[in-house]
C-alpha cells in the first residue's frame, strides 16, 4: 500500500533498523522503544490489522517469526512479551499488521 509507513519500511523506502528479514516477515527496532529490546515483526503483505488478517498460516508465521526474534534477540529464557495491538481501544498507531516483541526488563500484569 503506497502511504503506508510500514510498508514503506519493508520496501527499504524508509530507513529502520533491520533484526532480520526473510521472503515473508521483516524484523526491525521500533523507533521508541518502551523497553531494552523492543522490536517490530511485520508481513511484507499489507494487512491493515489483525481483525482483516484472513490467512492463518500468514498468522501462524508472525507468531512464529516473534518467537524466533526473541529467541535470536537472547530473550528466549528470561521471557519475553508479544503484543499485537488491534483498533483504537487498544491503542494500534500503525495500520499494518505487527507483533512487538518486548523484553530485557520484568512485566506488569495486567498491562496499561
Ligand atoms: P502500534 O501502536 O500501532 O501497536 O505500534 C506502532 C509502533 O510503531 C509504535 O511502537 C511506534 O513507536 C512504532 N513506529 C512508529 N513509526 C515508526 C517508524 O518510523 N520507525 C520505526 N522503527 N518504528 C515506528
Ligand atoms: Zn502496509
Amino acid at each position: 500500500m503506497s502511504d503506508c509507513l510500514f510498508c514503506k519500511i519493508a520496501a527499504g523506502e524508509i530507513p529502520a533498523i533491520i533484526v532480520s528479514r526473510d521472503a515473508e516477515f521483516v524484523v526491525f527496532r521500533d523507533i521508541n522503544p518502551q523497553a531494552p529490546t523492543h522490536v517490530l515483526v511485520i508481513p511484507l503483505v499489507h494487512v491493515a490489522s489483525l481483525n482483516e488478517a484472513t490467512d492463518r498460516e500468514l498468522l501462524a508465521g508472525l507468531l512464529a517469526r516473534a518467537r524466533d526474534a526473541a529467541r535470536e534477540l537472547g530473550l528466549a529464557e528470561r521471557g519475553y512479551r508479544v503484543v499485537v495491538n488491534t483498533n483504537a481501544e487498544a491503542g494500534q498507531t500503525v495500520f499494518h499488521l505487527h507483533a512487538h516483541v518486548l523484553g530485557g526488563r520484568g512485566m506488569r500484569w495486567p498491562p496499561g
